[in-house]
């Protein structure tokens, strides 16, 4: 949140996906990520004079579907053009990439508030172009490598409308956006390692004014949280700047994340300083209606629908949908386990706060888990017969996560067996009356609070193992008898 009430925040994002083809958009090289530099290249995506591009239609079609999956139009006809720049990773000396006419126009995208709605943000297109290789600045002394690896991977830019509002919008607008291209299978949405990378545009404009405030870009966010850290000093730089009576000037600025701050990097260049013209050796890329209904039907269930649907089908609240159905392996998994214990709320709470709270801690994906669907499914089961409690089920469900063992072998070697006997029960229940015959003379007077230090007496004497509804009702019979 700004500092300041009087003014509003408004951010645009720009997302680099790099779609995940077998290989590049103009040539046969592999995309694989980390290899040895230099390994995946040839004439074409080295731009050697003379080579001609060819287009990749998985690119294509994943760029299809991912329009679909935003509700866009697909342009039946789009364009490439090229960009003009020089820099040593760019070895063309200009991008190719599509200016005019994209392939996606004019989508949305919906994201959660915090009061419970939605908003709908738009999206102004999407385009498809390459990727630049990597200037590599460590090593050596005094010189720099370029690897030409990633030159040439096809990303899709996805711009949104300046519709967001605050940094947590913002954060929102990018993990949906990320589930959706996970979901697609188009791109693996990793930040980190940069095949999902968000430049930030932010003004501020004084509250009720209409038009925009001037906006900068910002770059180097590799972090969704680190997109939202941006945004936030820089909107309050730009309260500063308007309140002290300067001028915001358009420029794109880096965000450095150990010092907190935006730095200017360069001024805002224009459209015209690239140069752009129409890529003169690719013919314009024509989609027919066939092809698009061939993508559409080949669409999975996307995050948003399969959200409603665990409202509806298993009665979840829409914050438990949400979160398990952020990513689609949680999803499965949740599901999984529903197929076992036909519980679903239940299996929610497992999945959603104590399998993802420990995965979280580990930084492990669902994946990895050391606790299958079918084993959580099983402890859940042991629960509902009364065989565990609540309270020892976590604790059984932490040595699963541990271990990876099932919960029976836990429950039998650490003797953890919830006290089900009645007949065990009641000679507990009995002892514990005799013990205490204050308590029990104070209890039949009227002061029935007693119940629960007659609990917790028999609690203490089985370590918590008693079966706290048995244990109830034996108390209740006795005392009034
Ligand atoms: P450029 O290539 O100049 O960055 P793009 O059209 O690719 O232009 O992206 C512009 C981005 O900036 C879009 O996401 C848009 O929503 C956003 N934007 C435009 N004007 C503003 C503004 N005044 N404040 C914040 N964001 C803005
Ligand atoms: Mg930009
Ligand atoms: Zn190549």
């Amino acid at each position: 949140m700004p500092a300041h009430p009087g003014y509003e925040v408004v951010i645009g994002l720009e997302v680099h996906a790099q779609m995940r083809t077998q290989s590049k958009i103009f040539c046969g090289c592999s995309t694989r990520f980390g290899a040895e530099p230099n390994t995946q290249i040839c004439p074409v995506c080295a731009a050697f004079p003379g080579v001609l591009p060819v287009l990749n239609q998985d690119a294509v079609n994943m760029a299809i579907r991912t329009g679909l999956a935003i509700s866009g139009t697909i342009n039946l006809h789009s364009e490439f053009s090229r960009k003009n720049y020089f820099y040593p990773d760019l070895p063309a000396g200009f991008q190719i990439t599509q200016y005019e006419l994209p392939i996606v126009s004019k989508g949305v995208l919906h994201i959660p508030t915090d009061g419970g709605e939605e908003r709908s943000i738009g999206i102004t297109r999407i385009h498809m172009e390459v990727d630049a290789g990597k200037n590599l600045h460590e090593g050596i002394a005094g010189a720099s490598w370029v690897d030409l690896n990633r030159t040439g991977v096809p990303l899709m830019e996805i711009v949104s409308e300046p519709d967001l509002r605050s940094a947590a919008e913002a954060g929102e607008y990018l993990k949906k956006l990320r589930s959706i291209v996970r979901y697609l299978d188009v791109c693996d949405g990793n930040m980190e390692e940069g095949s999902f990378r968000c430049d930030a545009n932010v003004s501020v404009r004084p509250r009720g004014q209409q038009v925009f405030g001037t906006r900068c870009e910002l770059k180097n966010l590799n972090s969704i949280r680190n997109v939202m850290r941006a945004i936030d000093h820089e909107a309050e730089r730009h309260i500063d700047v308007l309140e002290t009576g300067g001028q915001i000037v358009q420029e794109t600025r880096l965000w450095d994340a150990e010092k907190e701050v935006t730095r200017s990097m360069r001024g805002k260049e224009e459209a015209h300083d690239y140069r752009y013209f129409p890529e003169p050796d690719l013919p314009p890329l024509t989609i027919t209606p066939e092809r698009i209904a061939i993508q559409a039907a080949a669409l999975p269930e996307l995050p948003d629908a399969r959200r409603d649907r665990f409202q509806t089908r298993y009665g979840l609240s829409s914050y438990d949908a949400e979160v398990l159905t952020a990513s689609r392996d949680v999803a499965n998994f949740f599901e999984e386990v529903v197929g076992t214990t036909n519980n679903p709320k239940t299996a929610a709470n497992w999945v959603s706060v104590e399998l993802l709270g420990l995965l979280n801690k580990e930084g492990k994906e669902i994946t990895a888990s050391p606790v299958t669907a079918q084993a959580l499914g099983q402890l859940i089961g042991l629960v509902g017969q009364g065989t565990l409690s609540g309270k020892m089920a976590k604790q059984v469900f932490t040595s699963m996560f541990a271990t990876g063992d099932p919960a029976e072998k836990i429950i039998a070697a650490q003797g953890l067996q919830q006290v089900s006997d009645s007949g065990t029960l009641e000679a507990l229940v009995e002892r514990v009356l005799t013990g205490n015959p204050q308590e029990v003379a104070q209890y039949r007077a009227g002061k029935t609070k007693l119940l629960g230090f007659f609990v917790g007496q028999i609690m203490k004497e089985t370590q918590g193992q008693a079966n706290p509804a048995m244990v109830n009702k034996l108390l209740k019979d006795k005392l009034a008898e």
